[in-house]
């Protein structure tokens, strides 16, 4: 059943996006999103969660695989 414009303006007016919940590390005091990891040195709740160093070289190692595959 069709409705009219201001039927569905009404039903949209809820569908806005909401600003990310931002917080601050507490160990190298950059931006991160709140009750997460911080992405910049791996620190969660005063303790280090992923050795972000090691996952980068991992990650990396990763792709020169790949990439020596498909070449
Ligand atoms: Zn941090």
């Amino acid at each position: 059943m069709r409705h009219t414009r201001a039927h569905t303006g009404n039903r949209r007016s809820h569908h806005g996006l909401k600003n990310q919940a931002l917080g601050f590390c507490s160990k190298c005091g950059s931006a991160k999103p709140a009750h997460a990891m911080c992405p910049h040195c791996g620190f969660y709740r005063d303790r280090t969660v992923v050795d972000v160093q090691a996952a980068l070289l991992k990650k990396t190692e990763r792709q020169k695989k790949r990439a020596a595959k498909t070449a």
